[in-house]
C-alpha cells in the first residue's frame, strides 16, 4: 500500500467551490495501478449537475480573484510552487502509483509542473497594455488586457501534474478561475495539486476539480456559456469533438493534440549525441508523450552505425515497476495502449520491417512492453501515419535532405520535430522547412516553462508556457477616450 509522508494529499473526493465532495449519486470509480492492476481507491463519478455547480462556483470566485492586484496573485502562485517542491516526493509517489512512470521521472515532472507556477506567478505582473498614438488631438487610445473569465481544462494521463499547472498557472496569473476535468486514469495527482493550492492561500472556487464521466463533464464544460475558454490536451479526435461542441458558445480554445514527430539523423550528425537524444525523445514516459519521436529518419551513410548504437543503448534499459530502483521504463497506461503498440508492430513486420531488439510484451506481463527498434520501415506502414504512443522506434532510411524534409512533413500533424546535423546551413534550411510548432536541433528535449509549447495543423491551436502563454487567457480591451 502506498504510504505518503503527508497522507492528507491523497484525496478521494472532488473539489467544488472549496468543498470536498462525493458524486450526487454516491457512485465512485476505481483507480488502478497500471503496473500491478491493484486498486488504489476511488474518486467520485460525477456528471453534468456537479459540473454546472463547479462552473457556478468558479464564476463567483473569479470576480474576487481578478480584483486582486497581480502581484498578490503572483505571490500565491509562487507559494503554490514552493509547496509543490516541498511535497515533491509525495506528489511523485502518487503519480507513479496511478500513472506508472519511474519515480525519478515522476519527480522530474513535479519540478517541471511546479516551474509553470513560478513562471506564471512572475508573468502575472507583466500583463502590460498599450497606449496608441491617437489620430485626433482630443482622443486618447488605450489598450488593457483583461482575464477571459471562467475557464475549463481537460487534461490527459501522460503528464498528470504538468498538464494541469501549465494551464492553471497561466489562467490564474491572468485573473481567470478554472474547472479542471483530469484524465480518468490519474485524478489523484490533480486533487493533490488543489490541496496544495488551498494551502498556498488560493481562494476557494478559483480551482475546482470534477472527476467522473468524461462525456457528461466535457459536454457541460463546452456547452455552458459561463465558460469562456477551454484548454484541452489529448487526442486530435477528441479535440475536434470539443471544438464542435464549443462552437455554439464561441469559446476561446487551446488545443494541444496528437503528434507524429520525425527525428532526423543526417550523415554529418554526432552519432552518440543523436543516440542520446533519441533515447530520451523516444523512451521517456515509455514513449507516451505527444512530443515523443514517432519516426526515426536516418540517412544512408550513418544508418547502420546509428541503429547499432541505439540498439546497444536500448538493451541497457531496465523495465519494471516505477518504484523499483534503477527502472527506466514503466508499464504502459493500460491494455489498450499495449494493443496499439502490438498492432503497429505486427503491421510493420507484415509489410517487411525487421526487429532489431525487443519486439514483444515484456516477461513481466500486464502492461509492460519491451523497448523495441524495427528497421526497414516504409511509409506504407501504420507507424508512418499514426502516433504509436509506446516504446516502439521505427527506423526509416533516406538518401537526400529534400527526401527527409518531404517524409518529415508528410503527415497531418505538426507538433514537434527533431534533427541532428553539424552543418550550420542545414540547421537553418531544415529548421525553416519543417512544418512543426517546435523543432529540436541537436537535442531530444525541448519542453520547459519559458518556451512556447504547441503545434500546427492537426496538432492544435495556441501555445502554452512562455511569455505567450497568458495571451490565451486574456482578452484585449480597447478604451477610446474622447472629449480631452
Ligand atoms: P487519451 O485517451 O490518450 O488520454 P483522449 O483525447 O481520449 O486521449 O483523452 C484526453 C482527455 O480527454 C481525458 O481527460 C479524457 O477523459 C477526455 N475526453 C475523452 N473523450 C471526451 C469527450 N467526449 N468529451 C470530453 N472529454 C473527453
Amino acid at each position: 500500500m502506498l504510504q505518503l509522508k503527508d497522507s492528507t494529499l491523497w484525496r478521494h473526493q472532488a473539489v467544488i467551490g472549496g468543498a470536498w465532495l462525493d458524486a450526487d449519486t454516491g457512485r465512485a470509480t476505481e483507480i488502478l495501478d497500471p503496473a500491478t492492476g491493484a486498486s488504489l481507491g476511488t474518486v467520485p463519478e460525477m456528471g453534468e449537475a456537479e459540473t454546472r455547480r463547479a462552473i457556478a462556483a468558479a464564476e463567483v470566485a473569479q470576480k474576487q480573484w481578478r480584483a486582486l492586484p497581480a502581484a498578490n496573485r503572483g505571490r500565491l502562485l509562487r507559494r503554490w510552487y514552493e509547496l509543490m517542491l516541498e511535497h515533491q516526493d509525495d506528489l511523485a509517489a502518487l503519480m507513479t502509483a496511478e500513472q506508472g512512470k519511474p519515480l525519478a521521472e515522476a519527480k522530474g515532472e513535479i519540478a517541471y509542473a511546479a516551474s509553470f507556477l513560478e513562471w506564471f506567478g512572475e508573468e502575472a505582473k507583466r500583463l502590460y497594455g498599450d497606449v496608441i498614438p491617437s489620430p485626433a488631438n482630443d482622443r486618447r487610445l488605450v489598450v488593457v488586457r483583461e482575464p477571459v473569465g471562467v475557464t475549463a481544462a481537460i487534461t490527459p494521463w501522460n503528464f498528470p501534474a504538468a498538464m494541469i499547472t501549465r494551464k492553471a498557472g497561466a489562467a490564474l496569473a491572468a485573473g481567470c478561475s478554472m474547472v479542471i476535468k483530469p484524465a480518468p486514469q490519474t485524478p489523484f495527482s490533480a486533487l493533490a495539486l488543489v490541496v496544495l493550492a488551498e494551502r498556498a492561500g488560493i481562494p476557494a472556487g478559483v480551482l475546482n476539480v470534477v472527476t467522473g464521466d468524461a462525456v457528461a463533464i466535457g459536454g457541460e464544460l463546452c456547452r455552458n456559456p459561463v465558460v469562456r475558454k477551454l484548454s484541452f490536451t489529448g487526442s486530435t479526435g477528441v479535440g475536434i469533438k470539443l471544438m464542435e461542441q464549443c462552437a455554439p458558445t464561441l469559446k476561446k480554445l487551446s488545443l494541444e493534440l496528437g503528434g507524429n514527430a520525425p527525428f532526423i539523423v543526417f550523415d554529418d550528425a554526432d552519432v552518440d549525441a543523436a543516440v542520446a537524444g533519441a533515447m530520451v525523445s523516444k523512451y521517456r514516459n515509455a514513449g507516451q508523450t505527444c512530443v515523443c519521436a514517432n519516426r526515426l529518419l536516418v540517412q544512408d551513410g550513418i544508418h547502420d552505425a546509428f541503429v547499432a548504437k541505439l540498439a546497444e543503448a536500448v538493451r541497457t534499459l531496465k523495465v519494471g515497476v516505477g518504484t523499483e530502483a534503477g527502472v527506466n521504463l514503466g508499464p504502459l497506461i493500460n491494455g489498450a495502449a499495449v494493443g496499439k503498440v502490438e498492432r503497429h508492430l505486427a503491421d510493420a513486420l507484415a509489410k517487411g520491417a525487421s526487429v532489431v531488439t525487443g519486439g514483444k510484451p515484456h516477461a513481466l506481463g500486464g502492461n509492460f512492453f519491451e523497448p523495441t527498434i524495427v528497421t526497414g520501415v516504409t511509409t506504407a506502414m501504420a507507424v508512418a501515419r499514426e502516433e504509436t504512443f509506446g516504446p516502439l522506434a521505427p527506423v526509416f532510411r533516406f538518401t537526400t535532405e529534400d527526401e527527409a524534409i518531404r517524409m518529415a512533413n508528410d503527415t497531418e500533424f505538426g507538433l514537434a520535430a527533431y534533427f541532428y546535423t553539424r552543418d550550420i546551413g542545414r540547421v537553418w534550411r531544415v529548421g525553416e522547412a519543417l512544418e512543426y510548432g517546435m523543432v529540436g536541433i541537436n537535442t531530444g528535449l525541448i519542453s520547459n516553462e519559458v518556451a512556447p509549447f504547441g503545434g500546427i495543423k492537426a496538432s492544435g491551436l495556441g501555445r502554452e508556457g512562455s511569455k505567450y502563454g497568458c495571451d490565451e487567457y486574456t482578452e484585449i480591451k480597447y478604451l477610446a477616450m474622447g472629449g480631452i
